[in-house]
Protein backbone atom coordinates (compact mmCIF):
# COMPACT_ATOMS: atom_id res chain seq x y z
CA UNK A 1 0.00 0.00 0.00
CA UNK A 2 1.31 3.26 -0.57
CA UNK A 3 1.47 6.11 1.70
CA UNK A 4 1.62 9.19 -0.81
CA UNK A 5 -1.83 11.73 -1.30
CA UNK A 6 -4.78 10.17 -2.96
CA UNK A 7 -4.51 11.15 -6.38
CA UNK A 8 -8.59 11.96 -7.76
CA UNK A 9 -9.31 12.03 -11.28
CA UNK A 10 -9.40 15.85 -11.37
CA UNK A 11 -8.35 18.48 -8.87
CA UNK A 12 -10.17 21.91 -9.55
CA UNK A 13 -7.30 24.59 -10.78
CA UNK A 14 -6.88 27.76 -8.83
CA UNK A 15 -5.29 30.89 -9.41
CA UNK A 16 -2.78 32.01 -6.93
CA UNK A 17 -4.83 33.68 -4.21
CA UNK A 18 -3.62 37.04 -3.32
CA UNK A 19 -4.53 38.02 -7.30
CA UNK A 20 -8.06 37.13 -6.27
CA UNK A 21 -8.22 39.97 -3.63
CA UNK A 22 -8.19 43.25 -5.61
CA UNK A 23 -11.30 41.21 -7.48
CA UNK A 24 -12.87 41.05 -3.78
CA UNK A 25 -12.06 44.66 -2.57
CA UNK A 26 -13.84 45.57 -5.30
CA UNK A 27 -17.16 43.65 -5.06
CA UNK A 28 -16.66 44.66 -1.36
CA UNK A 29 -16.42 48.46 -2.04
CA UNK A 30 -18.90 48.60 -5.26
CA UNK A 31 -22.28 46.15 -3.21
CA UNK A 32 -23.05 44.78 -6.29
CA UNK A 33 -23.46 41.49 -5.62
CA UNK A 34 -25.51 40.04 -8.41
CA UNK A 35 -27.68 41.41 -10.65
CA UNK A 36 -25.63 41.26 -13.83
CA UNK A 37 -23.08 43.65 -12.24
CA UNK A 38 -20.04 44.98 -13.63
CA UNK A 39 -17.94 41.89 -13.10
CA UNK A 40 -20.16 39.66 -15.17
CA UNK A 41 -20.94 41.95 -18.06
CA UNK A 42 -17.18 41.96 -18.43
CA UNK A 43 -17.14 38.49 -18.04
CA UNK A 44 -19.75 37.84 -20.90
CA UNK A 45 -17.58 39.99 -23.33
CA UNK A 46 -13.76 38.69 -22.78
CA UNK A 47 -15.20 35.42 -22.62
CA UNK A 48 -17.06 35.60 -25.95
CA UNK A 49 -14.03 37.09 -27.20
CA UNK A 50 -11.61 34.58 -25.70
CA UNK A 51 -13.84 31.78 -27.10
CA UNK A 52 -14.46 33.47 -30.27
CA UNK A 53 -18.13 33.48 -30.26
CA UNK A 54 -21.03 36.37 -31.07
CA UNK A 55 -23.00 35.85 -27.66
CA UNK A 56 -23.27 34.39 -24.76
CA UNK A 57 -24.72 34.29 -20.86
CA UNK A 58 -23.66 33.52 -18.12
CA UNK A 59 -25.43 31.35 -15.84
CA UNK A 60 -25.12 29.75 -12.36
CA UNK A 61 -24.33 26.54 -13.58
CA UNK A 62 -24.71 24.33 -16.80
CA UNK A 63 -27.62 21.92 -15.19
CA UNK A 64 -30.09 25.75 -15.46
CA UNK A 65 -28.21 26.53 -18.48
CA UNK A 66 -29.43 23.74 -20.17
CA UNK A 67 -32.92 24.08 -18.06
CA UNK A 68 -33.28 27.54 -19.39
CA UNK A 69 -31.77 26.90 -22.98
CA UNK A 70 -35.07 24.92 -24.00
CA UNK A 71 -37.18 27.59 -22.11
CA UNK A 72 -35.67 29.94 -24.49
CA UNK A 73 -36.20 27.48 -27.78
CA UNK A 74 -40.06 26.99 -26.55
CA UNK A 75 -39.39 23.39 -26.87
CA UNK A 76 -42.02 20.77 -26.25
CA UNK A 77 -42.51 16.76 -26.78
CA UNK A 78 -39.57 14.31 -27.49
CA UNK A 79 -35.87 15.00 -27.40
CA UNK A 80 -32.86 12.94 -29.08
CA UNK A 81 -30.15 12.48 -27.29
CA UNK A 82 -27.43 10.26 -25.94
CA UNK A 83 -27.15 7.63 -22.78
CA UNK A 84 -23.71 8.11 -22.23
CA UNK A 85 -23.27 11.40 -20.55
CA UNK A 86 -23.42 13.19 -17.33
CA UNK A 87 -26.73 12.70 -15.86
CA UNK A 88 -27.87 16.17 -15.79
CA UNK A 89 -28.16 15.85 -19.53
CA UNK A 90 -31.31 14.41 -19.19
CA UNK A 91 -32.46 15.22 -16.12
CA UNK A 92 -32.71 18.88 -17.79
CA UNK A 93 -35.53 17.56 -20.12
CA UNK A 94 -37.12 16.08 -17.06
CA UNK A 95 -37.41 19.54 -16.00
CA UNK A 96 -38.64 21.06 -18.71
CA UNK A 97 -41.78 18.21 -19.13
CA UNK A 98 -39.53 16.92 -22.28
CA UNK A 99 -39.54 13.38 -23.49
CA UNK A 100 -36.07 11.73 -23.68
CA UNK A 101 -35.50 9.73 -26.53
CA UNK A 102 -31.94 7.38 -26.15
CA UNK A 103 -29.89 6.87 -29.31
CA UNK A 104 -26.63 4.76 -29.58
CA UNK A 105 -23.67 6.31 -29.81
CA UNK A 106 -20.58 6.59 -32.26
CA UNK A 107 -17.59 3.93 -31.13
CA UNK A 108 -14.78 6.62 -32.41
CA UNK A 109 -16.34 9.38 -29.97
CA UNK A 110 -18.43 8.42 -27.67
CA UNK A 111 -20.83 11.05 -28.81
CA UNK A 112 -24.30 10.35 -30.13
CA UNK A 113 -24.36 8.71 -33.83
CA UNK A 114 -25.79 10.75 -36.62
CA UNK A 115 -27.13 8.04 -38.65
CA UNK A 116 -29.15 6.68 -35.77
CA UNK A 117 -31.19 10.34 -35.51
CA UNK A 118 -33.69 9.87 -38.46
CA UNK A 119 -35.06 6.38 -36.66
CA UNK A 120 -35.49 7.83 -33.60
CA UNK A 121 -38.07 10.91 -34.86
CA UNK A 122 -41.73 10.83 -34.22
CA UNK A 123 -44.41 13.56 -34.58
CA UNK A 124 -43.79 14.59 -31.48
CA UNK A 125 -39.95 15.02 -31.97
CA UNK A 126 -38.75 18.90 -31.81
CA UNK A 127 -34.89 18.56 -30.93
CA UNK A 128 -31.86 16.79 -30.91
CA UNK A 129 -29.19 17.33 -27.95
CA UNK A 130 -25.90 15.81 -28.17
CA UNK A 131 -22.85 16.18 -25.74
CA UNK A 132 -19.20 16.81 -27.16
CA UNK A 133 -18.44 14.00 -24.74
CA UNK A 134 -14.96 14.67 -23.35
CA UNK A 135 -14.83 17.78 -25.35
CA UNK A 136 -14.89 15.33 -28.33
CA UNK A 137 -16.64 17.10 -30.98
CA UNK A 138 -20.19 15.92 -32.71
CA UNK A 139 -20.37 15.57 -36.36
CA UNK A 140 -21.87 18.75 -36.17
CA UNK A 141 -22.71 18.71 -39.89
CA UNK A 142 -24.25 15.50 -40.24
CA UNK A 143 -26.81 16.34 -37.40
CA UNK A 144 -27.39 19.66 -38.68
CA UNK A 145 -28.48 18.54 -41.90
CA UNK A 146 -31.02 16.06 -40.21
CA UNK A 147 -32.32 18.76 -38.30
CA UNK A 148 -32.38 20.68 -41.13
CA UNK A 149 -34.92 18.43 -43.29
CA UNK A 150 -37.38 17.72 -40.21
CA UNK A 151 -37.38 21.10 -38.46
CA UNK A 152 -35.53 20.40 -35.13
CA UNK A 153 -33.53 22.73 -32.92
CA UNK A 154 -30.51 21.68 -31.65
CA UNK A 155 -29.13 22.22 -28.25
CA UNK A 156 -25.62 20.72 -27.35
CA UNK A 157 -24.34 20.08 -23.98
CA UNK A 158 -20.96 21.76 -24.49
CA UNK A 159 -20.37 20.91 -20.82
CA UNK A 160 -16.81 19.20 -21.75
CA UNK A 161 -16.17 21.32 -24.95
CA UNK A 162 -14.80 24.61 -22.94
CA UNK A 163 -12.56 26.24 -26.01
CA UNK A 164 -12.63 23.48 -28.25
CA UNK A 165 -12.02 24.54 -31.77
CA UNK A 166 -12.39 22.80 -35.30
CA UNK A 167 -9.94 23.86 -38.05
CA UNK A 168 -9.35 26.91 -35.88
CA UNK A 169 -13.27 27.49 -35.27
CA UNK A 170 -14.96 27.62 -31.97
CA UNK A 171 -17.04 24.16 -31.75
CA UNK A 172 -19.30 25.97 -29.91
CA UNK A 173 -21.06 28.15 -32.73
CA UNK A 174 -22.77 25.34 -34.04
CA UNK A 175 -26.71 24.05 -33.41
CA UNK A 176 -29.11 26.62 -31.89
CA UNK A 177 -27.45 26.87 -28.76
CA UNK A 178 -24.91 25.16 -26.37
CA UNK A 179 -24.14 24.94 -22.97
CA UNK A 180 -21.35 24.84 -20.87
CA UNK A 181 -20.64 24.35 -17.56
CA UNK A 182 -18.18 25.89 -15.17
CA UNK A 183 -18.32 23.33 -12.42
CA UNK A 184 -15.03 23.07 -10.10
CA UNK A 185 -14.01 20.02 -12.17
CA UNK A 186 -14.35 21.01 -15.57
CA UNK A 187 -11.12 23.04 -17.63
CA UNK A 188 -12.45 26.42 -16.85
CA UNK A 189 -14.37 26.99 -13.20
CA UNK A 190 -15.90 29.49 -11.41
CA UNK A 191 -16.77 26.75 -8.30
CA UNK A 192 -20.00 26.96 -10.27
CA UNK A 193 -21.21 28.38 -12.81
CA UNK A 194 -21.52 27.97 -17.01
CA UNK A 195 -22.81 30.12 -19.95
CA UNK A 196 -25.16 29.64 -22.89
CA UNK A 197 -23.56 30.30 -26.01
CA UNK A 198 -26.59 31.95 -28.75
CA UNK A 199 -26.65 33.16 -32.06
CA UNK A 200 -28.11 37.21 -31.99
CA UNK A 201 -28.47 39.70 -29.44
CA UNK A 202 -32.36 38.47 -29.73
CA UNK A 203 -31.69 35.41 -27.87
CA UNK A 204 -29.14 36.26 -25.29
CA UNK A 205 -32.01 38.91 -24.58
CA UNK A 206 -34.42 35.99 -23.66
CA UNK A 207 -32.09 34.01 -22.06
CA UNK A 208 -31.02 37.22 -20.10
CA UNK A 209 -34.65 37.23 -18.92
CA UNK A 210 -35.47 33.88 -18.07
CA UNK A 211 -32.46 33.37 -16.11
CA UNK A 212 -33.99 36.06 -14.05
CA UNK A 213 -37.38 35.27 -13.25
CA UNK A 214 -38.45 36.36 -16.06
CA UNK A 215 -38.28 40.04 -15.66
CA UNK A 216 -37.87 42.74 -17.86
CA UNK A 217 -38.47 46.02 -16.24
CA UNK A 218 -39.97 46.70 -12.54
CA UNK A 219 -43.22 45.77 -13.02
CA UNK A 220 -42.95 43.33 -16.47
CA UNK A 221 -42.31 39.51 -16.19
CA UNK A 222 -42.83 38.17 -19.49
CA UNK A 223 -42.21 34.44 -18.70
CA UNK A 224 -41.75 32.23 -15.84
CA UNK A 225 -38.30 31.95 -15.62
CA UNK A 226 -35.65 30.55 -12.98
CA UNK A 227 -33.00 32.18 -10.76
CA UNK A 228 -30.07 31.16 -12.83
CA UNK A 229 -27.76 34.20 -12.44
CA UNK A 230 -23.96 34.12 -12.06
CA UNK A 231 -22.92 36.29 -9.27
CA UNK A 232 -19.89 38.67 -8.93
CA UNK A 233 -17.80 36.41 -6.97
CA UNK A 234 -18.05 33.60 -9.44
CA UNK A 235 -17.99 36.10 -12.49
CA UNK A 236 -14.79 37.86 -10.95
CA UNK A 237 -13.50 34.64 -10.43
CA UNK A 238 -13.90 33.69 -14.39
CA UNK A 239 -11.91 37.15 -15.17
CA UNK A 240 -8.94 35.44 -13.48
CA UNK A 241 -9.14 31.64 -14.02
CA UNK A 242 -9.45 33.43 -18.08
CA UNK A 243 -5.97 34.60 -17.61
CA UNK A 244 -4.11 31.03 -16.26
CA UNK A 245 -6.30 29.18 -18.61
CA UNK A 246 -3.50 28.55 -22.13
CA UNK A 247 -1.13 27.21 -19.16
CA UNK A 248 -3.46 25.21 -17.80
CA UNK A 249 -4.24 23.48 -21.10
CA UNK A 250 -1.11 23.06 -21.95
CA UNK A 251 0.09 21.34 -18.30
CA UNK A 252 -2.92 19.11 -19.35
CA UNK A 253 -1.87 18.27 -22.82
CA UNK A 254 1.85 17.30 -21.85
CA UNK A 255 0.30 14.55 -19.21
CA UNK A 256 -2.40 13.52 -22.09
CA UNK A 257 0.70 12.70 -24.37
CA UNK A 258 2.39 10.93 -21.82
CA UNK A 259 -0.39 8.47 -21.47
CA UNK A 260 -1.02 8.08 -24.95
CA UNK A 261 2.45 6.99 -25.93
CA UNK A 262 2.86 4.81 -22.81
CA UNK A 263 -0.71 3.27 -23.39
CA UNK A 264 -1.48 3.08 -26.79
CA UNK A 265 0.77 -0.30 -27.10
CA UNK A 266 -1.21 -1.76 -24.13
CA UNK A 267 -2.56 -4.82 -25.58
CA UNK A 268 -6.08 -4.47 -24.53
CA UNK A 269 -5.99 -1.15 -23.42
CA UNK A 270 -7.61 1.50 -26.02
CA UNK A 271 -7.11 5.34 -26.22
CA UNK A 272 -9.30 7.48 -28.32
CA UNK A 273 -7.91 9.76 -31.29
CA UNK A 274 -8.16 13.38 -31.94
CA UNK A 275 -9.01 14.20 -35.31
CA UNK A 276 -6.60 16.46 -36.74
CA UNK A 277 -8.26 19.24 -37.43
CA UNK A 278 -9.40 19.58 -33.80
CA UNK A 279 -8.03 21.65 -31.13
CA UNK A 280 -9.02 19.99 -28.15
CA UNK A 281 -8.96 21.22 -23.92
CA UNK A 282 -7.56 17.77 -22.99
CA UNK A 283 -10.58 17.85 -20.15
CA UNK A 284 -10.44 13.72 -19.73
CA UNK A 285 -8.23 10.63 -20.72
CA UNK A 286 -10.78 7.92 -20.98
CA UNK A 287 -9.65 4.66 -22.03
CA UNK A 288 -10.94 1.46 -22.84
CA UNK A 289 -10.49 -1.61 -20.85
CA UNK A 290 -11.01 -4.29 -23.15
CA UNK A 291 -11.08 -8.21 -22.96
CA UNK A 292 -7.68 -8.49 -24.43
CA UNK A 293 -6.64 -6.87 -20.92
CA UNK A 294 -5.54 -9.72 -17.97
CA UNK A 295 -8.29 -7.21 -15.71
CA UNK A 296 -11.65 -6.04 -16.28
CA UNK A 297 -12.30 -2.88 -15.75
CA UNK A 298 -13.79 -2.99 -12.79
CA UNK A 299 -10.32 -5.16 -11.69
CA UNK A 300 -7.65 -2.43 -13.08
CA UNK A 301 -10.71 0.64 -11.37
CA UNK A 302 -10.01 -1.74 -7.83
CA UNK A 303 -6.00 -2.09 -8.56
CA UNK A 304 -5.64 1.78 -8.40
CA UNK A 305 -7.97 2.53 -6.05
CA UNK A 306 -5.76 0.48 -3.44
CA UNK A 307 -3.00 2.41 -4.46
CA UNK A 308 -5.46 5.48 -3.38
CA UNK A 309 -5.30 6.61 -7.35
CA UNK A 310 -9.56 7.13 -7.76
CA UNK A 311 -9.71 6.93 -11.78
CA UNK A 312 -14.06 7.29 -12.46
CA UNK A 313 -15.80 5.39 -14.48
CA UNK A 314 -17.63 8.58 -16.64
CA UNK A 315 -20.00 7.17 -17.55
CA UNK A 316 -21.08 4.26 -16.29
CA UNK A 317 -23.77 3.74 -15.43
CA UNK A 318 -25.67 4.85 -18.49
CA UNK A 319 -28.43 7.41 -17.90
CA UNK A 320 -30.89 5.15 -19.74
CA UNK A 321 -30.02 2.25 -16.74
CA UNK A 322 -31.04 4.95 -13.97
CA UNK A 323 -34.49 4.09 -12.37
CA UNK A 324 -36.23 7.35 -13.66
CA UNK A 325 -35.40 6.45 -17.65
CA UNK A 326 -34.90 2.85 -17.87
CA UNK A 327 -38.45 1.82 -18.70
CA UNK A 328 -38.40 4.29 -21.73
CA UNK A 329 -38.59 2.26 -24.94
CA UNK A 330 -35.18 3.77 -26.05
CA UNK A 331 -33.53 3.29 -22.59
CA UNK A 332 -33.67 -1.14 -23.64
CA UNK A 333 -29.81 -1.89 -23.61
CA UNK A 334 -30.34 -3.61 -27.35
CA UNK A 335 -31.09 -0.34 -28.81
CA UNK A 336 -27.81 0.39 -27.22
CA UNK A 337 -25.36 -1.68 -27.73
CA UNK A 338 -22.10 0.54 -28.62
CA UNK A 339 -23.05 2.83 -25.63
CA UNK A 340 -23.19 -0.39 -23.19
CA UNK A 341 -20.07 -2.13 -24.35
CA UNK A 342 -17.82 1.55 -23.63
CA UNK A 343 -19.81 2.10 -20.45
CA UNK A 344 -18.71 -1.51 -18.81
CA UNK A 345 -15.01 -1.15 -20.42
CA UNK A 346 -14.50 2.74 -20.05
CA UNK A 347 -12.22 4.15 -17.26
CA UNK A 348 -11.22 8.35 -17.28
CA UNK A 349 -7.36 8.97 -15.74
CA UNK A 350 -6.56 11.20 -13.16
CA UNK A 351 -5.64 14.75 -15.51
CA UNK A 352 -5.28 18.13 -13.95
CA UNK A 353 -2.59 20.44 -14.21
CA UNK A 354 -1.14 19.72 -10.90
CA UNK A 355 -0.26 16.69 -11.60
CA UNK A 356 3.09 15.63 -11.56
CA UNK A 357 5.08 13.82 -13.63
CA UNK A 358 6.00 11.15 -11.18
CA UNK A 359 2.32 10.69 -10.34
CA UNK A 360 1.57 10.08 -13.55
CA UNK A 361 4.20 7.25 -14.11
CA UNK A 362 3.15 6.03 -11.01
CA UNK A 363 -0.52 5.67 -12.80
CA UNK A 364 1.28 4.37 -16.11
CA UNK A 365 3.55 1.87 -13.88
CA UNK A 366 0.10 0.17 -12.75
CA UNK A 367 -1.51 -0.06 -15.47
CA UNK A 368 1.32 -1.72 -18.24
CA UNK A 369 2.36 -3.94 -15.95
CA UNK A 370 -0.95 -6.26 -16.96
CA UNK A 371 -1.56 -7.76 -13.63
C1 LIG B 1 -20.86 18.86 -15.58
C2 LIG B 1 -21.87 18.48 -16.60
C3 LIG B 1 -23.16 19.03 -16.62
C4 LIG B 1 -23.70 19.87 -15.49
O1 LIG B 1 -23.02 21.03 -15.27
P1 LIG B 1 -23.13 21.70 -13.80
O2 LIG B 1 -22.42 23.00 -14.02
O3 LIG B 1 -22.41 20.80 -12.85
O4 LIG B 1 -24.55 21.87 -13.48
C5 LIG B 1 -23.99 18.72 -17.67
N1 LIG B 1 -23.62 17.87 -18.65
C6 LIG B 1 -22.41 17.30 -18.64
C7 LIG B 1 -22.05 16.39 -19.78
C8 LIG B 1 -21.50 17.55 -17.61
O5 LIG B 1 -20.32 16.93 -17.60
Amino acid sequence: MNNSKPIYVTKPFLPPLEDFIPYLEKIWERRILTNGGPFHEQLEVDLAEFLGVKHLALVSNGTLGLVVAFQTLHIAGEVITTPYSFVATAHSLIWNDLKPVFIDIDPATCNLDPAKIEAAITPQTTAIMPVHCYGTPCDVAAIQRVADVYGLKVVYDAAHAFDVRVKGESVLCHGDLSVMSFHATKVFNTFEGGAIVCPNAKTKQRIDYLKNFGFVDEVTVTAPGINAKMNEFQSALGLLQLKHLASAVEARKKIAQTYLEALRAVPGITCFATAPDVTPNYSYFPILVGPDYPLSRDGLYQKLREQKIFARRYFYPLISNMPMYRGLASAAPANLPVATRIAEQVLCLPIYPDLSAQQVETILELIVARK
